[in-house]
């Protein structure tokens, strides 16, 4: 099919992308702090962050700045070399985790930062079973695809998953202990399910997850790849359990917007690997680094954990209005749980120039905005969702 130059993105990209993803029905052309500039000149609040990807919003100066001067210092070495924005990098990154986690290996995705620390599991434990939780996502790959919830019934398309799954009933604490023995290698769980509608698990469960792995000799991994990076308020989720996992994965938010993830471990696990056990060619390069350094300093810097916690408690007391009959989820990782289906509330405030997103729970309206959201933006979601309409 011949698209002419000029035509619309979405028309052009059909005509030559493989045509996977569901999009929205506008085209950002640029973007500044928390809004969107679309081709048509609207301009759009975005509660959506690219999927908790903007962690910074767009266009923040330490970002920008940090990555365009590593670009013109140096903008890619392996990890065949050492280098001093990397090192960077992991001292930063370990230093903001649970205390127990000081040791960091740099990947590209959320799915690769899952399947490297699967990989651990095995490698340590000698064992072959993964539990997962039901209603949970860790990513599209081999593995992080067959330990997220229903994947294998619907798009994964794999002959076989690569070892055997089971999964526990999600705050089922009875099942949880029951189901945690000495064959399982690994435990792999979002302390706030963000694909399944910020859904924050129970205390109680999460307590369980790790007295039960503890007890098995198995080990506890949690998946921060969209729950992390502050965006609930601490730097990791798990912190508001109190409990430490054995492994952490980051992603999303941990470059602000350059392709980058990582997994965290403890220093007795990250004897069990050596030389040649695990390997990514981009994983921790200098820009990706530039980048981690940027947007855990601004975080810092910027007192953004606060400011996540201010504007959550506007949104939990100020959004229970309109269509929404409650607010689950914790810091900027929340869902608004509304009466009627999310779709129609997500087109219905895009009308009033809001970007908000959905989830596979049909009726919870995801928000997953940049930490540096302001209360006015709040404010204008608020005036938003009491003047919807609904065709
Ligand atoms: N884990 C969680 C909790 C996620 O939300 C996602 C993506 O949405 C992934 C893993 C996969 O990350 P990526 O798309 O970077 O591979």
């Amino acid at each position: 099919m011949t698209v002419a130059a000029n035509a619309d993105p979405r028309t052009r990209e059909a005509a030559v992308m493989l045509q996977v993803y569901g999009q929205l029905p506008f085209v950002p052309m640029e973007a500044r702090g928390c809004h969107l500039v679309t081709s048509g000149g609207q301009r759009i609040l975005d509660f959506w962050g690219g999927h908790a990807v903007a962690a910074l919003g767009y266009g923040h100066p330490n970002l920008v700045r940090s990555i365009r001067e590593q670009s013109e210092r140096m903008i890619f070495q392996s990890n065949a070399v050492a280098l001093d924005v990397r090192a960077t990098a992991a001292e930063k990154l370990v230093s903001i985790a649970p205390t127990n986690l000081s040791k960091a290996f740099f990947v590209n995705s959320g799915a690769e930062a899952n399947e490297n620390a699967l990989k651990i599991a095995f490698m340590s434990t000698r064992r072959k079973k993964i539990l997962a939780l039901t209603h949970g996502f860790h990513g599209r790959t081999a593995a992080a695809g067959a330990v997220t919830w229903n994947s294998t019934k619907s798009w994964y398309a794999f002959p076989a998953t690569p070892f055997e799954v089971d999964f526990i009933p999600r705050n089922d604490v009875a099942a949880a202990e029951s189901m945690i023995n000495d064959s399982v290698a690994a435990v792999i769980f979002e302390p706030v399910q963000g694909v399944a509608g910020a859904f924050d698990l129970s205390a109680e469960f999460v307590t369980a997850l790790r007295n039960s792995t503890l007890k098995a000799g198995a080990l506890l991994i949690a998946d921060e790849v969209q729950c992390g990076m502050g965006r609930s308020g601490h730097y990791f989720a798990i912190e508001a359990y109190g409990i430490e996992p054995d492994l952490l994965t980051a992603a999303k938010g941990l470059g602000g917007g350059i392709a980058c993830g990582a997994l965290l471990c403890g220093e007795d696990l990250s004897k069990t690997v050596g030389p040649g056990d695990l390997g990514s060619t981009f994983g921790g390069g200098p820009i990706a680094a530039a980048a981690i350094i940027a947007v855990i300093e601004t975080i810092e810097s910027e007192d953004l954990l606060a400011n996540v916690r201010q504007r959550e408690a506007e949104i939990r007391g100020n959004c229970v209005t309109g269509p929404v009959r409650s607010v689950q989820g914790k810091g900027l990782l929340l869902g608004l749980v509304c009466e009627r289906p999310a779709t129609d509330v997500r087109d219905a405030l895009l009308v009033h120039d809001i970007l908000t997103g959905t989830s596979v729970d049909p009726s919870v309206l995801r928000l997953l905005p940049p930490l540096v959201l302001q209360s006015q933006h709040v404010t204008r979601l608020v005036s938003a969702l009491n003047n919807l309409i609904f065709e």
